[in-house]
């Protein structure tokens, strides 16, 4: 019997990540990609890609961990917020280990290294800017075509899910800057993260980039507020003084760190803004040929949990396991369905407790991230939720699960 083929359109995170595992499991894979290694290691960033555990597990499964002894790990989750008096004191401020550590690898980096190894193990890679025209094509050629382009304009093929989008335009003005010579925190790494009420989210970790070890600030400003200031910057010098500038203002203890920085390189820099969006899994090409939507394509979430390579990932490996567990069937629309809906059992609560994020935080919330600082049992438990999103349900979601989780912990 000859092999099964199976086209991707995307070769980022999820893509690659599928399409190295599904090469290992005998499948003839071909992805199709718009920009070329080359292309992406000489671009800007494109992320902060910070992933945890499991997700890290993932790509160790697939042989695909190529950084564990150069990228520097990510210890901790810590959590301040700033004294509301204007200071400069902090009103909260505690540190939560992660039981397995987490890794940020530049996507500059990371992905012209799997195009690599996803060549090496057989695949073919096209490089071309799918369009619809395309995907016929594909689906014409192929058992299954997967579309996981990202934020790809092709992803408007998959129709918006209205009752899974609370939102219908950006929360946040989104902005990175990578930098080398941050003074590293006292005690152990972290993903250091700071809300400022009403102005918006700073986190700041450790990564690794083009140029070896360097951190990344992520900076999450409320649409319309002080930290929503990207627009009139011209130059990557000015992106590096605005982003100072921020820290200058709302974060001493940050600013502390960063008093000779410099960028890592003049593409160490993003500033952009885009909608939170579900989609409907299944896109219905002209001639009526379903084509199967992962990761980003069909659940964007805004990064201020830092989920969105996490998600991919696990998206990745969802997929892959309902691929292998199909065997020689058909891949229908009533696969292609289920395949997402399994997926969609564990990324509901990470887009439940993202969007949450999105909002000013209800009191039960504030309780909690108040409470942790004198319960390191809590900060522990919350730090270990980025890896494990679930686990903050439904405690983190229903004030009455709130109050009764506080109260025996304070027992
Ligand atoms: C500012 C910012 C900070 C972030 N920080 C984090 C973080 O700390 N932790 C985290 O886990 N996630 C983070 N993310 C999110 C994370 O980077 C993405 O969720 C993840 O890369 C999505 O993987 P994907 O496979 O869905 O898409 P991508 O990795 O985006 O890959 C999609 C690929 O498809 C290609 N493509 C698009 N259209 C076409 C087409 N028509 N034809 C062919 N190819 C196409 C693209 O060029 C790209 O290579 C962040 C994102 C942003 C914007």
């Amino acid at each position: 019997m000859s092999k099964r083929k199976i086209t991707i359109v995307g070769g980022g995170q999820s893509g690659l990540q599928l399409g190295c595992g599904l090469l290992s499991n005998g499948y003839d894979v071909e992805i199709v990609q718009n920009r070329t290694a080359d292309e992406i290691r000489a671009g800007k960033v494109l992320s902060s890609q910070c992933m945890f555990g499991e997700a890290l597990a993932n790509e160790r499964e697939l042989g695909l961990n190529f950084w564990d002894a150069e990228c520097p790990t990510v210890d901790s989750i810590n959590f301040c917020v700033p004294a509301p008096d204007g200071s400069g004191n902090k009103a909260i401020d505690w540190n939560g280990k992660l039981d397995r550590a987490g890794r940020s690898v530049d996507q500059r980096v990371k992905i012209p290294r799997w195009l690599t190894e996803f060549e090496r193990r057989g695949g073919t890679i096209t490089i071309r800017d799918a369009g619809i025209d395309d995907l016929e094509a594909y689906a014409k050629s192929s058992d299954l075509v997967i579309v996981a382009a990202g934020k790809g304009e092709i992803a408007r093929l998959f129709e918006r899910d209205a009752e899974k989008s609370p939102f219908d335009k950006p929360q946040r003005a989104l902005a990175l800057t990578y930098v080398k010579g941050m003074l590293p925190r006292a005690d152990h790494s972290a993903v250091s993260f700071n809300l400022i009420p009403t102005v918006g989210e700073y986190f700041v970790f450790p990564a690794l980039t083009v140029n070896g070890p360097c951190d990344i600030m992520v900076f999450e400003g409320i649409p319309g507020g002080p930290m929503d200031c990207w627009k009139d910057v011209k130059t990557p010098a000015e992106h590096l003084a605005k982003s100072l500038w921020v820290l200058d203002t709302f974060l001493p203890w940050e600013a502390e760190r960063n008093r000779n920085v410099t960028l890592t390189d003049d593409n160490g820099i993003l500033a952009g803004a885009f909608a939170p969006t579900v989609r409907k899994p299944i896109g219905r090409l002209p001639s009526g040929a379903p084509v199967l939507g992962m990761a980003d394509a069909v659940v964007l979430n805004d990064p201020i949990t830092g989920q969105g390579s996490n998600n991919a990932s696990k998206a990745a490996k969802a997929y892959l396991d309902a691929i292998l567990a199909h065997g020689n069937r058909p891949y229908d629309a009533a696969f292609m369905q289920a395949t997402f809906d399994g997926y969609w059992n564990y990324a509901q609560y990470v887009t439940g407790w993202t969007n949450a994020l999105l909002q000013p935080p209800p009191p039960h919330v504030l309780n909690i991230m108040g409470a942790a600082q004198a319960y390191p049992e809590l900060a522990k438990r919350i730090a270990n939720g980025f890896d494990n999103p679930p686990d903050f349900f439904p405690w983190f979601a229903i004030p009455e699960e709130a109050d009764a989780y506080l109260k025996k912990l304070a027992a």
